[in-house]
């Protein structure tokens, strides 16, 4: 496969080419089709896959018709949330999102914690179609009331085995209850433990398995 066969935005070809990919990874070609199409997934792969992009770039094409340069913050919802174990992994996600995106009008943040909050504050004001966050501190967020999932259409947890692992599970359980029901999840993990099988259960509408 290439990646002009998989039927990403002009926008999103021209930064790949930036980013000096040549071809699509095995598990950039097998999710790329599924995430387009709408279904919600459950993967296997671990970190150095290509995993990042494999949902970072078919989120941004399907958050694009959403795209506008209006300066209101009330036009740029939050219409995704990935979840992530640790600032790093949070950080590494959002820096591929903002190369992915940088030919879009899609608007993107991270928050984790063990930083101020206040600045996340002012971001989130400002309005972004894209949030990268840790539970905790996006728990934090959402006791303030200072971010709203009410628009969320697409839900990503990376890592999941290592968010249960670090304990997170009753932090995810809460945050999804903020979420729409009506919605695209996509859960990648290493590992295939019976709690992720459980996890998956409960948020996967007829997934489509994929392992790399
Ligand atoms: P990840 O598995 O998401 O942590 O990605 C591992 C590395 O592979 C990152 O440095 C990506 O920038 C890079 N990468 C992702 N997709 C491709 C691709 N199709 N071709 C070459 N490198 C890629």
């Amino acid at each position: 496969t290439t990646f002009d066969q998989l039927n990403l935005s002009e926008q999103l070809l021209r930064a790949i080419t930036d980013q000096g990919y040549i071809k699509p990874t095995p598990i950039q070609s097998q999710v790329i089709p599924h995430i387009l199409a709408g279904k919600d997934i459950m993967g296997s792969a671990e970190t150095g896959t290509g995993k990042t992009a494999s949902f970072t770039l078919p989120l941004l094409h399907r958050l694009q018709p959403y795209e506008n340069s209006s300066t209101s913050p009330a036009k740029h919802p939050i219409r995704a949330l990935i979840l992530a174990p640790t600032r790093e992994l949070a950080t590494q996600i959002h820096d591929n999102v903002k190369n992915y995106a940088k030919y879009t009008q899609l608007r993107s943040t991270v928050i984790f914690g063990g930083v101020s909050i206040d600045p996340q504050i002012k971001d989130l004001r400002a309005g972004v179609e894209i949030l990268v966050a840790t539970p905790g501190r996006l728990l934090d967020h959402l006791e303030q009331k200072t971010v709203n999932l009410s628009n969320v259409a697409i839900l990503v947890l990376d890592e999941a085995d290592r968010m249960l692992d670090m304990g997170f599970l009753p932090d995810i359980k809460r945050i999804l209850m903020q979420l729409p029901p009506q919605r695209q999840s996509l859960i990648f993990s290493a590992t295939f433990s019976e709690e992720i099988k459980q996890l998956a259960d409960k948020l996967l509408k007829q997934p489509i398995l994929v392992e790399a």
